[in-house]
This record gives structure tokens, C-alpha cells and sequence, in this order.
């Protein structure tokens, strides 16, 4: 089994990486060895999680642009295979809300979540999938996508966000059909709530706070580190039989038949 869960000399590219998910996932990759190259749009604090990291003694690279620039995101790829000759893993972990009830949302409020949750993604898996192909294999690589508990579960007001974490689901299962024969996997997170600046103003609201531990086996909120395990373990080769799937890390909220009371 040793080396099964190793990531040594893999080359991993994680959006949005800044700061938490994507930062407790590169933070995990790294502790399992992977050669960790960093995105955000964000350029001062994606630099500063790098450095971090390579204060941690990890191998840590830095990149800063908006992945709604398709070509950015291709070029990104292609710098990075320039400079290691091979990709391994792609984690797809940038992600924004922009909430409305459902009356008041635009086209053009869909299509900016669009752009980054899935657009970006399928462009990213397509640009670093060519390039997985030429890894000599069986196994040549693993793309992970974090969708959302609200893929399947939404509450009111986040159409937009829940339907394009459905999106991401379906885009990895494809990923999954497309390339599963090639040893390259693709699967997605459901994280349920987790404490990071995404969740702030959700955060200040004591009542919400309350209703989400009361409807969660866990009986609280996720730590970063609980969803960033998990992924690093798909990244991985002990992960080989697992394609297609929306994994949900939620505490058990999903399972969960939930009352109407707080
Ligand atoms: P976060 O807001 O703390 O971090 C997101 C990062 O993405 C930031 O560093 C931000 O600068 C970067 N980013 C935003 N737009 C970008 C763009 N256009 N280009 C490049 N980078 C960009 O969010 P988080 O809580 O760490 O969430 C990470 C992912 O997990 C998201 O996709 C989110 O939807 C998903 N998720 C989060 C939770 C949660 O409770 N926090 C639950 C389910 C799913």
C-alpha cells in the first residue's frame, strides 16, 4: 500500500487558493508531498500562501488572474507543464456568491457564476486533461471540483450558486465518462457549511448559525482541514476506482430527514 497515498513530485494546480478551501487543500496536498502551483485572483495573499507554504518546507508556486479570462486559464496550464513536464491533479475550488431570490436575479447574475463555477472548470479540465494524457499511466491523473451541498439541497435565494454546483456535478460525471478509460479520474465535493470568509455574513447571523448545527448530525460547522483531506485523498493514487462522483462532506446534513423547527 506505501506510496498509495503519496502526492511526492505530483503537480497539482488549485484555484482560488488564497485563502480557505483552496489554501487548506494545497496545505494538505502538501503535506502528502504534491508539487503545489497556486491560483487566485488575489495576487498579494495567493503569493503570501505560497510563501507559506514554503516556509512549511513545501514546493509552492503562485499565479494571479481572473479565471473568467478563458485564455489566462489555458496559458496557465501550458506555463506550468512548460516548467514540470507533466500535470498530475487540477482542483477546481475558486468560487464567489452573488444571492438573490430568484425575481430579482439577472441573466447577467446566472452567467457570472456560470463563467467561474463551470465555464472555467471545463476549460481548465480540458486544457490540463490533454496534458494528463501524455503521462505514461495506468494512472495519469485526477481532476476534483468543489460543488455544494446546495447542488442537491438549496435554501432559499441562491439559485444561481445551487444551480451551477448541480452543473459542476454533471460536468464531472462527463469528465468521469470522457476520460475514465485514460486512468484519469474525475469527482466532486459537497462540502456542507464550512467556517471560512465565503460563509461572513451568514457567519454574524446567530440564528443561522444555530439552524445549520441543529440540522447537521455533526451537530456543527466544518473546519477547512475536514474538506481538504478528503480531496487530497481523490488527488491520490489510492483513489483509482473512484470516477464520477459527488461526494458530500457534510457532517451527515444530506442524510439527514430535517424538521422544520430551529
Ligand atoms: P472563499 O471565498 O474563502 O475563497 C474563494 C477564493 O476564490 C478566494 O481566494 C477568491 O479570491 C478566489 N476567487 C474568487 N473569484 C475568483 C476568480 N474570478 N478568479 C480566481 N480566483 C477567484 O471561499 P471558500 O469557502 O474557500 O470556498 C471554496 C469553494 O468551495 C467554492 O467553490 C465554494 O462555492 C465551495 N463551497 C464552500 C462552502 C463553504 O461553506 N465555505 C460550502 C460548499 C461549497
Amino acid at each position: 500500500m506505501s506510496g498509495l497515498f503519496s502526492l511526492t513530485g505530483k503537480p497539482i494546480l488549485i484555484t482560488g487558493a488564497a485563502r480557505g478551501l483552496g489554501a487548506a487543500i494545497a496545505k494538505a496536498c502538501a503535506e502528502l508531498g504534491a508539487q503545489l502551483w497556486l491560483q487566485d485572483l488575489n495576487a498579494e495573499a495567493v503569493d503570501a500562501a505560497a510563501a507559506d507554504l514554503r516556509t512549511q518546507g513545501a514546493d509552492a508556486q503562485a499565479s494571479a488572474f481572473d479565471l473568467t479570462d478563458f485564455d489566462a486559464c489555458q496559458a496557465w496550464v501550458q506555463d506550468v507543464y512548460n516548467q514540470t513536464g507533466h500535470i498530475w491533479g487540477l482542483v477546481n475550488n475558486a468560487g464567489i456568491t452573488n444571492h438573490g431570490h430568484i425575481l430579482d436575479q439577472t441573466v447577467e447574475d446566472y452567467r457570472s457564476i456560470y463563467d467561474l463555477h463551470v465555464m472555467a472548470p471545463f476549460v481548465l479540465a480540458q486544457a490540463a486533461g490533454k496534458k494528463m494524457l501524455t503521462n505514461p499511466g495506468p494512472q495519469r491523473g485526477r481532476i476534483v471540483s468543489l460543488s455544494s451541498i446546495a447542488a442537491t439541497h438549496p435554501r432559499p435565494g441562491i439559485g444561481n450558486y445551487a444551480s451551477s454546483k448541480a452543473a459542476i456535478a454533471g460536468l464531472t460525471r462527463s469528465l468521469a465518462a470522457d476520460f475514465g478509460a485514460d486512468g484519469i479520474c474525475a469527482n466532486a465535493i459537497a462540502p456542507g457549511y464550512v467556517l471560512t470568509e465565503m460563509n461572513k455574513a451568514i457567519l454574524s447571523d446567530k440564528a443561522f448559525v444555530r439552524r445549520i448545527e441543529n440540522r447537521t448530525p455533526a451537530a456543527r460547522w466544518a473546519d477547512p482541514t475536514e474538506i481538504a483531506a478528503p480531496v487530497a485523498f481523490l488527488m491520490t493514487e489510492a483513489s483509482s476506482y473512484i470516477n464520477g462522483q459527488l461526494l458530500a462532506v457534510d457532517g451527515g446534513m444530506n442524510a439527514f430527514l430535517q424538521s422544520n423547527e430551529d
